[in-house]
């Protein structure tokens, strides 16, 4: 994997605090709740969820869900489409949606109006990364882990067409194609 085009953001060992710091917020939050979901959106948020889920200390259930709104660039599309559902209904659930960027905000709002839409009993939105000034639109977010410039981003599950995802950093990308 050529790293000579990368510059570190945020190391491994901050991503690991951040996340016991908000693995323990969320414990408080839902530890005496029941039915709980916790939901993965797949592919780029894979690392964070399993990370966050395993700092948790809550009965919960693990579900995923596909988004896609980049096709392989490094702009947003603004199409958002869902291209795998949750496999079970979460009407009258308590679902913390597990996101791992939110740049537009176009994708957040998309999964937070399906989601609404089936009547959880509460929705709960964790993001690892927000680029405010990216933002295209109102995005209300309950649980940040980093707050970035608006500069494109790799790294703990992040891609560019398809790579880096498994590098245990994150990264900025400096002469991209
Ligand atoms: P939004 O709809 O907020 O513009 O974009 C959200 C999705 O775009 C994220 O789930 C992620 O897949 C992708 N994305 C946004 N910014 C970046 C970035 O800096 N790096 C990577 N790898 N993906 C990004």
């Amino acid at each position: 994997m050529n790293e000579s085009n990368l510059s570190v953001l945020i190391t491994e060992g901050e991503i690991k605090s951040r996340i016991l710091e908000l693995g323990g917020e969320l414990t408080k939050r839902f530890k005496n709740e029941k039915d709980v979901i916790a939901v993965c959106v797949l592919k780029g948020s894979m690392m964070f969820y399993s990370d966050m889920i395993r700092t948790m200390n809550v009965d919960l259930q693990c579900e995923f869900l596909g988004v896609s709104s980049y096709n392989g660039t490094t702009q947003s599309s603004g199409e958002v489409k869902l291209t795998l559902d949750l496999s079970t209904p979460v009407e009258g659930k308590h679902v913390i949606l597990f996101e791992d960027i939110v740049d537009t905000g176009l994708t957040m709002n998309y999964m937070k109006k399906n989601l609404s839409s089936r009547n959880p009993k509460s929705l709960t939105t964790v993001t690892l990364l927000f680029k405010p000034d990216a933002l295209k639109t109102e995005c209300q977010l309950d649980y940040v882990g980093f707050k970035i410039p608006n500069d494109f981003v790799v790294g703990y599950g992040l891609d560019y067409q398809g790579f880096y995802r498994n590098l245990p950093y994150i990264a900025q990308v400096f002469n991209l194609n």
